[in-house]
């Protein structure tokens, strides 16, 4: 433990983002980098528990060793702090920039005072790493000879194709986007994760030896670039499936065919794909310019709308929560070292704070109707106003009469969730699903239906985080390695603790 009495001397600093004003004119990472001796102070504050519920239980699905490395940061001996983070973690790069941080909730400094900023300095350890030249490719020492196929690139699908090379097995990872990384590409818009932070980290599997193959639509018939499942199944020594939970929930309500109504993911993707192909210069995306936009439904995906839609130069911002308000502070049903249900601005409502003068959300809010005008495009959405009440342990919604509201909107943003993984992938193998449709397979063994089809992230657990999404990539990985050689010393995250979900 770096310094005994940090926690009682030194209060949390959070890294600022970059000011809101400024980020707005451009897609670069709204981060800034600390100075080393913030990182050091801030290391100092972990009091290094006997029992470290950040790395474990409520805390970090895949086992981060965090007091480790912060007191590593502290003594400033970065290099090992480096090595200990790549132990339980294949991408720090994407969980230091985009995972909410279930460790700082289960932190145990944070039961009398702010958290560690844990994430903060994960972040600053592997940008480090990188900067210094540390991070370099370490293909396998030999090969087993097993060849595993990988449909999907997201996290899940990369986590398990790293675990799996680097057990001796030749990975060809299969995806039917244009670029490989899944949500990490597609998904999570660059000011939150740099394109190129992704590409880097490919680049490095690539030359580890893993093989990556875009357009590859796997399953899908209609598709010019269609892959058969069946023949990936008799080809390969084993099949992971990590497509991810992309059915987005709908609207269906009065008026949801009008022009100008997008699922969140039309408007990211697009908007994504066509910064990179030609710096929004080919016009391939849903613009938001001079429009009043309605986003309906909150969490990441909500937020990246709100952030894109700002940097487009929208002429308003409204934001629809159906639940209500967060409390400020945890609630008596909400106890430490539970991830906090609490409160929080994201960057994309401080900037609408920033430049429109308030918090673009709105609480208790059902969208009742979307309505048009002359030419089919959307002029506004009929809402009423909703309370929440407990009945018999159940939350109830009840509409409340004559809150009936209209707002204008030229363009209507859904974010409301996704309902688990598309079917056509599985279709032609007769997978099982699960009763909330995604694929069966139970965590730990990750074992489908189907002989020799593993499944892991999203598409086997619903939508999640990406840190989830490494510790199934992972697992899933290891459960392979076990099924073609009988045993494995890959790790296995979060098993021992009992975190089977
Ligand atoms: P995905 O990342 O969805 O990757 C699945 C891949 O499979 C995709 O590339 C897809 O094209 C490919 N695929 C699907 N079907 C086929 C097929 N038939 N053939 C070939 N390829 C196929 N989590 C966080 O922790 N922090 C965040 O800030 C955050 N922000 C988010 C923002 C948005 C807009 C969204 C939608 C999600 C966000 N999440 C965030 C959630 C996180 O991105 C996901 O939980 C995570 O990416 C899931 O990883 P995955 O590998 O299981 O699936």
């Amino acid at each position: 433990m770096g310094k005994p009495t940090g926690f009682k001397e030194y209060p949390r600093k959070a890294v600022p983002y970059r000011d809101p004003m400024g980020r707005l004119a451009d897609y670069g990472e709204i981060f800034t980098q600390p100075p080393e001796d913030h990182l050091k102070t801030q290391g100092a504050r972990c009091m290094d528990c006997g029992v470290p519920f950040c790395q474990s239980d409520n805390g970090c699905p895949i086992d981060n060793l965090i007091p480790e490395w912060n007191d590593l940061v502290y003594r400033g001996r970065w290099r090992e702090a480096l090595d200990r983070l790549h132990k339980t973690n294949n991408f720090p790069e994407f969980t230091g920039r985009a995972c909410p941080a279930p460790c700082e909730g289960a932190c145990v400094l944070g039961i009398t005072d702010p958290a560690v900023t844990i994430k903060n300095i994960e972040n600053a350890i592997i940008d480090r790493g990188f900067a210094e030249g540390w991070v370099k490719p370490e293909p396998p020492p030999s090969r087993t000879g097993k060849k595993v196929a990988v449909i999907g690139s997201g996290p899940a699908g990369l986590a398990a194709a790293a675990q799996l090379n680097k057990a001796g097995h030749l990975v060809t990872v299969y995806e039917r986007a244009d670029r490989i990384g899944g949500l990490l590409m597609y998904g999570i818009p660059n000011m939150k994760l740099d394109k190129g932070v992704v590409e880097r980290r490919v680049q490095l599997l690539r030359d580890e030896g893993i093989t990556f193959l875009t357009n590859q639509d796997v399953g899908n018939k209609d598709s010019e670039n269609f892959v058969d499942p069946k023949q990936l199944v008799a080809d390969f020594d084993a099949v992971c499936l990590a497509t991810g939970a992309t059915k987005p929930n709908d609207l269906p309500i009065n008026g949801r065919g009008l022009d100008g109504i997008y699922f969140a993911m039309e408007f990211l993707k697009a908007n994504t794909k066509s910064l990179l192909d030609s710096k929004l210069e080919d016009g391939q995306y849903i613009s938001a310019k001079g429009k009043r936009v309605i986003v309906i439904g909150g969490g990441d995906t909500g937020t990246d709308c709100i952030g894109t839609s700002m940097r487009h130069g929208c002429a308003s911002l409204v934001n629809f929560e159906l639940l209500p308000q967060p409390p400020q502070e945890r609630a008596a049903d909400n106890p430490w070292p539970q991830w906090p249900r609490i409160y929080r601005t994201d960057y994309g409502h401080q900037e609408v704070a920033a430049k429109f003068g308030a918090d673009p959300r709105t609480y208790c809010v059902m969208s009742k109707e979307f309505v048009g005008d002359e030419n089919g495009r959307v002029a506004g959405i009929r809402t009423v106003q909703v309370e929440w009440n407990k009945i018999d342990g159940q939350w109830k919604l009840k509409e409340l009469v004559g809150t009936d509201k209209f707002w204008e909107a030229d363009l209507v943003l859904l974010a409301m969730g996704f309902k688990g993984p598309e079917q056509y992938a599985t279709e032609m193998l007769g997978l099982e699903y699960d009763p909330r449709s995604n694929y069966k397979a139970a965590h730990g063994r990750f074992t489908t239906s189907v002989p020799k089809v593993f499944a892991a992230g999203d598409c086997r657990r619903g939508q999640s985080l990406v840190v989830w999404a490494i510790n199934e990539g992972r697992g899933a990985a290891r459960a392979i390695d076990e099924f073609l050689m009988g045993n494995s010393s890959l790790p296995a995250p979060g098993l021992s603790l009992g975190l089977a979900k």
